[in-house]
């Protein structure tokens, strides 16, 4: 049983703590908001996501998981602290390192005892030594201390079970002794470990992130080149991951990618590039392809409707994916905001996300079920892939519509199911 103290009590540090609990360590979780740790102390979730409130009950529990908002309680008997804070997109699209700092500042000010520190935050190459750097400045009395990079690659939606069974784990330290300390912490997950270098484990999460994010642009792409020459891109991408070199994942065609990670780690690699000499064009054309998928599904919408002021649009799904409450960088918000300017009005459900989605788009009608969103509506606009949206009464939906216009921006539906049942169907990269 080791004690580690986990900074940020967000989708990844909660996450993070709360498994570490549950493999027998001794977990403090602390975060700087009052009303998260509150609401921890209370039982209540701060977030959705599947799997994670019954681990927390069982491992608060057992005393095993504590959360605080105090660094002195949090470092107290810690021998690991994990940053797991917010590293958001800056204004040139770096990223926003002000919660790292702060965080490091706090430790260096506040460890009266050798600590290893972990950073489990997506941060730009070259962080874990700035961090060195930071603890080096604010430490007293020479406290000895060795900084290890150990990026997370979970998925919101998934997180537990991405955490408890990783594909790898990656390690970076100049300090290979504190990286192999870090290692035993994860040793009853029998994961492949791989321990390299501090800035070589930083770019092994940014790189992964943006190849993942290109997969995503380039069937994008290509659905849009199939919408004009009548080809099916789900047929196309079927056909292309069934060959051992491309596989299947990351292939949908849709409205492109969203959420706190892709957006902002694209941008953050760009950046980083640009500012060091090169010249990212991939990358760059990688976030517009994406930006563009927002564009194409207006226009889709245009064509049909002609004019979007007086009408009014239903949307569901908010979130940026299924099964999470995370509306930040959803595709929603950015085409919400679309649609809205150009003056429709819009009626919307999510199973999970409407509290937070009140916060970023308080100008909607929000209601209780698909049902309710169809109704009087000239278009219903599908923009997270639920899996309860899969299986709706499609005949109630289209009584229920104005128009019965169908914008599938996820490809969930088959075209000719839904043109048989009356809609105006339109996919995205699916021929007509
Ligand atoms: P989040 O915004 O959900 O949580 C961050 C938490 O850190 C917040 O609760 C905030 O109050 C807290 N915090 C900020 N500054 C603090 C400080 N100085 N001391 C203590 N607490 C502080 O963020 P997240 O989604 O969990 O992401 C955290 C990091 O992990 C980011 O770098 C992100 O890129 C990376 N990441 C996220 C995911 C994901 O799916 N969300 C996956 C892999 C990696």
């Amino acid at each position: 049983m080791k004690s580690i103290c986990v900074i940020g009590a967000g989708y990844v540090g909660l996450v993070t703590g709360t498994c570490l609990a549950d493999l027998g360590n001794r977990v403090v979780l602390l975060d700087i908001d009052q009303g998260k740790i509150d609401k921890l102390n209370a039982g209540v979730m701060p977030i959705y996501e599947p799997g994670l409130e019954e681990l927390v009950r069982r491992n608060a529990g057992s005393g095993r998981l504590r959360f605080t908002t105090r660094y002195e309680e949090g470092l107290a008997d810690a021998e690991f602290v994990f940053i797991a804070v917010d590293t958001p997109s800056g204004a040139e699209g770096e990223a926003d390192l002000k919660s790292v700092r702060t965080a490091a500042r706090s430790i260096a000010t506040v460890m009266d005892h050798p600590l290893i520190i972990v950073n489990k935050s997506t941060v730009p190459i070259g962080t874990g030594d700035w961090v060195a750097d930071i603890i080096n400045r604010h430490r007293q009395n020479g406290v000895d201390f060795a900084v290890v990079s150990n990026p997370e690659f979970l998925r919101e939606g998934s997180a537990v079970n991405d955490f408890l069974t990783p594909d790898r784990v990656v390690l970076g330290s100049l300090n290979r002794d504190a990286a192999e300390k870090v290692a035993q912490l994860y040793l009853p997950l029998r994961a492949r470990i791989i321990i390299t270098d501090l800035r070589t484990a930083e770019m092994i999460k940014y790189a992964s992130n943006a190849f993942l994010a290109s997969r995503i642009s380039f069937i994008n792409e290509i659905a849009a080149i199939c919408e004009k020459l009548g080809a099916d891109v789900k047929e196309v991408a079927a056909g292309m991951g069934y060959d051992k070199r491309i596989g299947p994942a990351f292939l949908d065609a849709g409205v492109g990618f969203g959420g706190s990670c892709f957006p902002k780690d694209v941008k953050a690699l760009a950046h980083m590039a640009s500012i060091h000499g090169c010249h990212p064009q991939l990358l760059r054309a990688v976030l517009e392809i994406n930006a563009d998928q927002r564009r194409f599904t207006i226009q889709k919408l245009r064509d049909l409707l002609g004019k979007l002021d007086e009408h009014v649009v239903g949307i569901l799904g908010l979130a940026f994916k299924p099964n999470t409450d995370d509306m930040r960088d959803a595709p929603s918000v950015e085409i919400i905001h679309l649609l809205q300017h150009e003056g429709a009005r819009i009626k919307a459900y999510d199973p999970v996300a409407m509290e937070n989605a009140r916060l970023v788009l308080p100008d909607i009608t929000y209601c209780q079920d698909p049902y309710e969103v169809a109704a009087g509506v000239d278009a219903l606009l599908v923009l997270t892939e639920w899996n309860e949206f899969k299986h709706l009464d499609f005949e109630r939906i289209r009584q229920a519509m104005r128009r019965p216009i169908l914008i599938d921006g996820r490809n969930l539906y088959e075209p000719d199911r839904m043109r048989a049942v009356g809609f105006t169907y339109r996919g995205i990269g699916r021929g007509y």
